[in-house]
């Protein structure tokens, strides 16, 4: 009964890894995937994860129980606090209500899922590029797709006034996505006065933000500046939603932790709207996984696990500026015709290089350095050893 079904092709940026398995080249490098690596290449599990693993285990009193349909109590308060601020006027007047989900994947589906039902315009505008999953996610929740302009190849930075007058454009009450910091794939965030514009310009026009932070702490190092474009939309008073996601900035990746945050106007509707939430979960998964929630909430609560997990995380997001600038530096080295400063300028786990699709699969034919067809590649699969093959790659695919 199945045979007419039509194969269905690899995930553009999952597909990357497949290809990479596949190849035996002892030189082979992939850059694909965002998931953080160490100097050695190697996946990271953070020390502190480990201590907070090691002190669940040893907690006999610990049982495995289903948790609440909204996950578990201290991990969403902890991470709402977390992107929101600890003094977050919205917390202190219990206006937002946050559910534990799947990551951030299953932050953003939950919050698309729920605005689909319970919000009046079902049009999103999503940046132009973004992140490859983000199109299929609210489409298939029931929401209707549109882009706003977002990346300039020219200057490889921030098409401003493209995205000023496209949400100028939209319709009055449209939700728009917005990377809280570190837009993946392009690395170019809008500065602080820039956010400020925006900020201005939605409100008063009434559209809803639903930011996606998938890397508080990964872009600068610091967890309260890589939050403050979230911050600025909650401290004028008005509604939000925001997907968290774990896997980057505690290296949870496959524990799939993540919250989603709805920011009400007051605490009764607040209320109202965790009782919808709950009903757009039960019949998806009936309730998240226990375990790394458990872990983020151990780290969490603990001043002393808290302090030494910002130090992982910035030795981590400081390993990715070094390659940046090594990279940067190896082409500059070369003397690779072009100007390659966005290198250094783009913020996050990735650099939108500019190499077009025939130079992508020209690097990977003769090279072996895989990445995503739109040139993007995660500085975080880089190390100081890896470099100086993908400068060669790079110039080679520039000057042939
Ligand atoms: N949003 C963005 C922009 C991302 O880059 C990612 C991870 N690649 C996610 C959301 C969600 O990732 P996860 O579901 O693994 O938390």
């Amino acid at each position: 009964v199945f045979a007419h079904v039509v194969r269905a092709p690899e995930d553009p940026i999952l597909g990357v890894t497949v290809a990479y398995n596949k190849d035996s080249s002892p030189v082979k490098v992939n850059l694909g995937v965002g998931a953080y690596r160490t100097e050695e290449g190697k996946p990271l599990v953070l020390n502190v994860v480990r201590r907070a693993e090691q002190m669940l285990v040893n907690d006999t009193s610990r049982v495995k129980e289903y948790l609440s349909i909204t996950g578990l109590a201290d991990f969403n308060k902890l991470s709402a606090k977390l992107i929101f601020g600890a003094d977050s006027p919205a917390i202190k007047e219990n206006r937002v209500t946050t559910v534990q989900c799947l990551s951030g994947t299953g932050s953003l589906r939950v919050g698309a899922e729920f605005l689909a039902r319970h919000y009046h315009e079902h049009t999103i505008y999503i940046p132009q590029p973004t992140w490859g999953n983000h199109p299929k996610i609210f489409t298939l929740a029931g929401l209707s797709v549109k882009y706003y302009r977002y990346y300039d190849p020219a200057t490889r930075g921030l098409d401003f006034q493209g995205l000023l007058d496209d949400l100028t454009a939209a319709p009055s009450g449209a939700i728009v996505l917005l990377h809280a910091c570190a837009h993946n794939p392009t690395g170019v965030d809008p500065t602080i006065d820039q956010w400020e514009k925006i900020r201005k310009l939605m409100r008063s026009k009434g559209l809803l933000p639903f930011f996606d932070s998938a890397y508080q702490g990964f872009a600068s190092g610091n967890l309260d500046a890589d939050a403050q474009s979230v911050r600025m939309f909650v401290a004028d008073g008005g509604e939000c939603l925001a997907a968290q996601s774990y896997a980057k900035n505690m290296g949870l990746y496959g524990e799939r932790v993540g919250a989603l945050s709805i920011v009400c106007k007051d605490s009764n509707v607040a209320s109202k709207v965790e009782s919808q939430l709950k009903m757009v979960i039960r019949p998806m998964y009936s309730n998240p996984p226990i375990h790394g929630a458990s872990i983020v909430a151990t780290i969490l609560k603990d001043r002393q696990m808290y302090d030494e997990w910002t130090v992982e995380l910035k030795a981590m997001a400081d390993r990715i500026i070094s390659m940046r600038q090594q990279l940067y530096d190896a082409m500059q080295a070369r003397g690779t015709p072009g100007d390659w400063s966005h290198i250094i300028k783009q913020i996050g786990m990735f650099t939108f290089t500019g190499l077009n699709v025939e130079q992508v699969s020209f690097m990977t034919r003769e090279y072996h350095i895989y990445m995503t067809s739109d040139g993007r590649i995660s500085m975080a699969g880089l190390s100081s050893r890896t470099v100086p093959h993908l400068a060669d790659a790079m110039h080679a695919a520039v000057t042939r």
